[in-house]
């Protein structure tokens, strides 16, 4: 597992360890797993959950298949947003909003479907909902970032300005199932969002609180004293 920050753990796995999934670590012991990953990842998250003294809630980033994968095997009450609810205790491994069919290349819109049934993990009981402004763990703060999915959120800490965003951003090329260059981000495709316009205007949010760290959901976190202006590039970018 990599340190991202003060008391944050990333584990990463399945497709070239292109899947995320973050424990951070609780003042009175065990984590907070922030985001599920994808099923085969079951076995290394519970092993990794349990070095750092136990699981005591996963908070998932939202329900699309590739994040929710693990949530049903942590033995762990499950919270979400109140309106990725629905979805996360669907059974369906996509949503309804999805358009496949914008993705340019052939080979990966017909991939998709076979991928992610596969990642998912299925329907996931939801104990209780979170919300804009609520301490997770540690410092960290829920801050809602609709658009990609309508109840997507990411954590916060102001005081080392460290971001975990889920799929507020993509360091990766969905449409070509490879990473973006380091350092590079992008709003994620058009293909997945529920409100792409909405999804443009989280980045800004995210860009407007200074991080210094990014951490999201897919490839290698992202670092620098101030990453605004790389963000708001994004923002404008697709
Ligand atoms: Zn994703």
């Amino acid at each position: 597992m990599e340190r991202v920050a003060d008391g944050v753990w990333l584990l990463q796995g399945d497709l070239r360890g292109s899947m995320n999934i973050y424990f951070i670590e609780q003042e009175g012991g065990g984590v907070v797993q922030f985001d599920a990953g994808t099923k085969a990842m079951v076995r290394k998250a519970r092993a990794a959950a349990e070095r750092l003294g136990g699981v005591e809630r996963v908070v998932l980033g939202h329900a699309d298949a590739d994040h929710r994968g693990t949530a049903p095997s942590m033995g762990a009450p499950v919270h979400c947003h109140a309106d990725e609810v629905a979805d996360a205790e669907s059974d369906a491994w996509n949503r309804p909003y999805w358009d496949l069919s914008q993705l340019p290349v052939a080979p990966v819109r017909w991939l998709y479907p076979f991928l992610l049934r596969r990642w998912d993990g299925g329907a996931v009981k939801i104990a209780g909902t979170v919300a804009e402004g609520d301490e997770v763990a540690a410092g960290f703060r829920v801050v809602h970032f609709p658009g990609h999915a309508p109840g997507l959120i990411g954590l916060w800490r102001e005081r080392d300005r460290v971001a975990l965003v889920s799929d507020v951003i993509y360091c990766v090329d969905s449409a070509r199932l490879k990473p973006l260059p380091q350092g590079e981000a992008s709003v994620p495709h058009p293909a997945w969002a529920w409100d792409h316009a909405q999804a443009k205007q989280s980045v800004r949010k995210l860009a407007a609180l200074e991080p210094k760290v990014v951490a999201p959901g897919h490839a290698e976190p992202l670092r620098g004293e101030n990453l605004r202006a790389v963000l708001e590039e994004a923002a404008e970018k697709h």
